[in-house]
């Protein structure tokens, strides 16, 4: 088993394109395994739980990590 990958942080409502340096993207939530559109699902070999971002002009689509709430430390 290989150690999942470790995916860049969320860049937040104004990402930059990696490939076109367009600053707008749509952001889809995707679940541990489940596929990007197009691809197989994999059963034990998919991708991590993540968030998906697709660039609104070139429709490149990378992948960030989770954006979660920080937690209160009390
Ligand atoms: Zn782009």
């Amino acid at each position: 088993m290989t150690e999942p990958t470790t995916l860049p942080p969320f860049s937040g409502d104004d990402p930059t394109c990696p490939k076109c340096s367009y600053t707008e993207a749509y952001t889809h939530y995707r679940a541990a395994g489940e596929p990007r559109p197009g691809e197989l699902m994999i059963r034990g070999r998919g991708r991590p739980e993540r968030l998906e971002r697709c660039c609104q002009r070139c429709d490149f689509i990378w992948d960030e990590a989770l954006n979660t709430p920080q937690e209160q430390r009390s």
